[in-house]
């Protein structure tokens, strides 16, 4: 039934207030009502959680509001499904979206409290690995403050992201128990559970001429529902992001109680809750394991039939399930939707094959985030038909209507139909889940211009000979409510003075700027920001580091994913060659460099941890040569996470995205460091392409190979022996590393490691060190003179606007979700 809703809409001028005074009190009851703690024995976290649930209620009525709203104009919605979300802290977040920040800040210096430091005791929410969940949260954050009807789904971990230490320079992972004291920003929903099924077996009986399918037995999971509130920019709009968290079923454990079997139910309740228990550290690699189906899984099931029920308690049919839901499945980890959406409308809803399959493909579509073959999910045929018989039935299903459309479509070929068959019959058969999405979606997405090439050109070659028009190029974006508006309130500030504060929620205005960079005086208070931005950053490392830096030297910053194709190890030899040349004296030209880096390696990625450990022996001989120090110093961040981000990427001269040609999907970071005012040196990989058209060739240090040289040198035969034998520096720099010259106590440490580059080098370090090197030497050359640095690092800010996610989303509600504008709050 659908409310009617007009006279309880809520007045804008009847919510919650949020004056000084009136937040003051709240505060304070908050503190003694809520929390339970007396001012004065009160802790920095007690009052940051007072704080949180102050905002939160405010957050609530405007959520009430939002949700009356749309369900009045019968919006369609539109749900984004997502196995991560790499949120970082709320506090600050919540109060500039909110446009309560100054008044919450006088409020607790009311009371003694500096909101600053309250900011700083909140841990960060970090339920993702690296760009794809950060594109998450940004997505949410555009929804919102576009007002776009929906909201998303996810996974309350336990334990999010794992924290890193460095020990003797070694990658350390410890658990990230973020929820140890409570989340004061969540909205637990003990009555939003709904059952999971898994194993079992399906039982097939005949009702009235039709076949039914029943799925029997097995065990049951209970998904709880959490919901965390995600304000918009400015508008009165709150949308949520629900995510689940596994519980044991009642009924399951009542079977042990009538045995007699306490302890066996208890236990098995604990065997249940690890569905949700933690987040796998992975990030551009595929996890073959059940309790990672499991937990897909177990999302997508609880999220569809949510989906389903809040479509229904909106009074409408399920068959008009197509025009009333769009779902976004954030790569395959939720391409089981397809198969669940089928099964419920079959099995549940009782519909037809071929009406099912008709509102499934036109409610789903797929985002695809990588080209490399050690990320595409792929699942064995007998452990989904053990753990999800139904589904597998489904698929198979599924794959036999589409393999009827590929004949069709190419009589003869059966070559064609192996290749796109959602089953890979090589070996021990598996499902394509990358298949399953694309067949299962009206719409395929790269994220950025070359990837989407890319993916038509190799990786859905065949799909887009089918069905051309099902792909689609939606480039990433970042959000400046975090990126700029909270991360850089020193710009914000002079932005704002010359263009106006319409930019943090249309960011195409920052082309105001473009003029001013001609003009000397606005140029040094940009660069004074910068300045104010580093020498922030230099006490983080001394805190961190008791490392020492100037803030007037060049802070060169690559901080992502420790991962081979990013080549953290091109840096690192170019560090090494640096050092040569200082050592030899041959260091007139160079610019006096902190080398930055920052990431986390997955803790079964050994290559990639041995990489952080060559970093930090590296920067312990760098940073300890008494003449070389003064030239150069080299600094590893420990725990790169987003309020780890948001000091360093503000703080940032360059930006290395140097990434092999053709292996980076698009990436984010690099949009956020140029958005910030720093010059990008990067390689024709993802979205710097797109990047280095927006900002001008002039302005931005490119080097390497393109995607075409590189496959040229690899189908020509790729020796990077060659490489090394051809060009001194970098030889002696790789025979330092071997040598142990970095580990003298230890000294064969890097030697497979060089072996490695100098017979393999699957990402081609060897081959564009020579480019590398020389167009380091460009950018030392630009940085001695400050006024064309900072002229170019102006227009890179002015003319960034376009990364916006704001765009993005537009984007996707136009090509892929079919909202119509007037829909939008
Ligand atoms: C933006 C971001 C990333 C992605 O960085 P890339 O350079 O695009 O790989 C990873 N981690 C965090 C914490 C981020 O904020």
């Amino acid at each position: 039934m659908l409310e009617t809703v007009d006279t309880a809409i809520a007045s804008e001028e009847d919510m919650l207030s949020c004056d000084r005074e009136t937040l003051r009190a709240a505060i304070e009851d908050a503190l003694i009502h809520t929390i339970g703690k007396d001012p004065q024995i009160a802790t920095r976290r007690d009052w940051m959680h007072a704080v949180a649930h102050v905002v939160r209620a405010r957050m609530v009525e405007r959520r009430m509001y939002t949700r009356r709203a749309f369900m009045k104009k019968q919006a369609k919605r539109v749900y984004y499904l997502s196995m991560e979300y790499l949120i970082g802290r709320m506090l600050l977040n919540s109060l500039l979206n909110l446009e309560f920040y100054e008044n919450c800040r006088d409020a607790l210096a009311d009371l003694g409290q500096d909101l600053h430091e309250l900011i700083d005791v909140e841990m960060d929410a970090a339920l993702g690995n690296g760009g794809l969940g950060r594109l998450a949260a940004c997505i949410l954050d555009a929804m919102a403050t576009l007002a776009l009807p929906g909201g998303g789904y996810g996974i309350r971990y336990e334990f999010g992201m794992f924290n890193q230490q460095i020990e003797h320079g070694e990658q350390v992972e410890h658990p990230d128990n973020w929820l140890r004291y409570g989340n004061p920003w969540e909205l637990p929903r003990p009555e939003k559970v709904y059952m999971v099924h898994f194993y079992g077996h399906v039982v097939e009986h005949q009702e009235r001429g039709q076949t039914h399918y029943h799925w029997e037995d097995g065990e049951e999971v209970v998904a709880m529902a959490y919901d965390l509130l995600t304000p918009g920019f400015g508008k009165k709009n709150v949308n949520s992001l629900r995510l689940w968290a596994a519980k044991a079923s009642r009924d399951f454990n009542l079977k042990y109680f009538n045995e007699g079997d306490y302890i066996g139910a208890v236990q098995d309740k604990i065997g249940s809750e690890t569905i949700s228990m933690v987040l796998y550290p992975n990030d551009a690699t595929a996890i073959g394991r059940e309790l990672r189906l499991k937990q897909e899984y177990f999302f997508v099931s609880a999220s569809v039939q949510d989906i389903i029920a809040r479509h229904l308690d909106l009074g409408y049919a399920v068959d008009q399930l197509g025009d009333k839901v769009a779902i976004q499945l954030n790569d395959t980890h939720p391409a089981l939707t397809v198969a669940e959406l089928m099964r419920l409308l079959m099995d549940e809803h009782h519909m037809d094959w071929h009406k099912a399959w008709t509102i499934t493909q036109a409610v789903c579509a797929y985002t695809n985030h990588t080209l490399m073959p050690e990320a595409l999910e792929t699942w064995p045929i007998a452990l989904m038909d053990r753990v999800l018989p139904r589904h597998m039935q489904i698929i198979f299903d599924i794959n036999f209507h589409f393999l009827n459309e590929v004949r069709r479509h190419f009589p003869g070929d059966n070559a064609i139909a192996r290749r796109l068959s959602i089953i890979d019959e090589e070996g021990e058969r598996r499902v394509r889940m990358a298949h399953l999405a694309v067949v299962g979606s009206h719409r395929v997405n790269g994220v950025a211009a070359l990837h989407t090439e890319l993916l038509k050109r190799y990786l859905f070659h065949d799909f887009h000979r089918l069905w051309p028009e099902r792909f689609v190029n939606i480039t990433n974006g970042i959000t400046p409510r975090l990126w700029l508006h909270q991360a850089n309130p020193g710009l914000c500030q002079l932005i704002s003075e010359h263009c106006g504060r319409d930019w943090i929620a249309d960011l195409g205005q920052l082309k105001q700027l473009e003029p001013l960079a001609e003009d000397p005086a606005f140029r040094a208070r940009f660069r004074e920001i910068k300045n104010a931005n580093k020498q922030r950053l230099a006490k983080l490392i001394h805190q961190q580091l008791g490392l020492t830096v100037n803030p007037e030297a060049l802070f060169d910053v690559q901080i992502k994913r420790i991962h081979e194709y990013k080549r953290q190890m091109l840096n690192i030899l170019h560090i090494v060659a640096y050092y040569n040349r200082i050592r030899d004296g041959r260091s007139d030209e160079q610019a006096q460099r902190v080398s930055i880096f920052a990431g986390k390696a997955a803790p079964s990625y050994m290559r990639a941890k041995q990489i952080i450990r060559l970093i930090n022996d590296v920067a312990e001989v760098v940073n300890h040569d008494p003449v070389v120090r003064k030239k150069q110093q080299v600094a590893f961040l420990p725990n790169y996470e987003v309020s780890s981000a948001s000091v360093i990427i503000p703080a940032a001269d360059l930006s290395e995205q140097i990434s092999t040609a053709g292996t980076e999907a698009s990436g984010t970071g690099n949009m956020k460091l140029a958005l910030n005012g720093a010059m990008t040196l990067g390689t024709l990989d993802g979205a710097n392409i797109e990047i280095r058209e927006a900002v001008g060739e002039d302005n931005f240090f490119i080097f390497g190979m393109n995607t075409q040289e590189v496959e040229d040198l690899r189908a020509k035969g790729y020796r990077p022996r060659d490489f090394y034998e051809a060009n001194h520096e970098l030889r002696e720099a790789l025979d330092m590393i071997r040598d142990g010259f970095f580990c003298p106590a230890d000294p064969g440490r890097y030697r497979d490691l060089v072996e490695d580059l100098l017979e393999h080098d699957t990402f081609m370090v060897l081959a564009d060190f020579e480019s590398y090197l020389a167009v380091q030497q460009e950018v030392d050359a630009l940085y001695q003179q400050p006024e064309e640095w900072t002229r170019k690092t102006l227009l890179n800010t002015a003319r960034m606007g376009y990364f916006s996610i704001d765009r993005t989303v537009e984007e996707y509600a136009e090509k892929v979700w079919g909202i119509d504008p007037e829909d939008w709050g």
